[in-house]
């Protein structure tokens, strides 16, 4: 046994009994860790599934992370929100006025529902809530023929909370003093997420992506780093999909290293995320190889694949051989 956190992400499957076979192979294949994505849908129909395969990894040994998968469209995943479609008056504003669908972190509504979201997912009993890469909306992801400098949000919410703050109208252009605000807007709102989460008895992880931008919360780790209810501080360097032609090792190892230093200053536990979705052509194992190792060597304290068999069941970025990058993945494991 090894002092390393490993683990998987795991989603798509409501079914205990198929959920638990899943989870019983982790186990053998000397996985720690699961985590369970629990999206709206999930939440509105399959709570008590969702407990039950929580319960079952729990038996089988395994720590159990839940995330808000793409709830409300403001965290990472492969998931609509229906809270969006309910409540336009919460979604985010882009500055040229356009609402999208992602709801506001300022929005009240949205914080109401994310404290239930919190209290629902902190009593499925997982471990640790993962707070999966919390993002002002980007609408260059989804359509054309916006300008570059457009940013989220400033809707009435964020409006009203600036010039309170600054005692000054927000400008609609994006100054560093609206970089900040956007920063500490959604620091703000993991705050109070959680602060409930550890009264709901679970321990939080807040991943960042791997950007050096405000449309991903602090671009100083250390921001979210130095809060009283961290527990782990994850980042997921997706060499494929963040980065052009990135090296592996190289890409890892440049937001590994600082995210390793920064856990370690604050006392928390790191976690590097292996991309193993929408990977293709004949290196794909090595890189994955390359990637895991990196992230070991680093020292970082959990290491994670997203996700289980290669993403193989959500067609849309499966890897092209799922199972051979799943298989590099738990080779490379301790
Ligand atoms: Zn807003």
């Amino acid at each position: 046994m090894s002092d390393i956190e490993t683990g998987t992400s795991y989603f798509g499957v409501q079914d205990p009994e198929h959920a638990t076979a899943d989870v019983e192979r982790f186990r053998e294949a000397g996985l720690d860790a699961v985590l369970h994505t629990f999206s709206e849908r999930d939440r509105a129909f399959y709570r008590e599934s969702m407990a039950d395969i929580v319960a079952a990894s729990d038996e089988w040994g395994l720590t159990t992370y839940v995330n808000p998968w793409a709830v409300g469209g403001v965290f990472g995943g492969e998931e609509y929100s229906r809270f969006v479609a309910h409540n336009p008056d919460s979604r985010q504003v882009l500055n040229t006025g356009n609402r999208v669908p992602a709801a506001c972190f300022n929005a009240p509504t949205f914080r109401e529902y994310m404290r239930e979201w919190t209290r629902d997912a902190a009593g499925l009993g997982a471990d640790v809530l993962f707070w999966d890469e919390p993002h002002w909306h980007n609408v260059h992801w989804y359509e054309d023929g916006y300008p570059d400098d457009v940013w989220c949000c400033r809707c009435d919410h964020c409006k009203e909370r600036y010039r309170e703050r600054y005692d000054e109208p927000m400008p609609a252009t994006e100054t560093e003093q609206v970089s900040r605000f956007r920063e500490t807007s959604m620091l703000d709102f993991l705050d109070e997420m959680m602060a409930l989460t550890r009264n709901e008895g679970a321990t939080n992880a807040v991943c960042l992506m791997p950007t050096q931008s405000a449309d991903h919360g602090p671009r100083d780790w250390a921001e979210l780093a130095k809060n009283e209810h961290v527990d782990v501080l994850p980042t997921d360097p997706y060499w494929a999909a963040f980065a052009e032609d990135a090296d592996p090792g190289e890409y890892v190892a440049r937001f590994g290293e600082e995210l390793v230093a920064v856990a370690d200053d604050h006392g928390l536990r790191s976690q590097l995320w292996i991309q193993g979705f929408g990977l293709s052509g004949e290196s794909a194992t090595d890189d994955v190889r390359t990637a895991t190792r990196t992230a070991l060597d680093l020292g970082a304290d959990s290491v994670f694949m997203w996700g289980y068999d290669g993403c193989r069941t959500i067609s849309e970025i499966a890897c092209e051989d799922p199972m051979a990058v799943w298989d590099a993945y738990l080779e490379e494991l301790p």
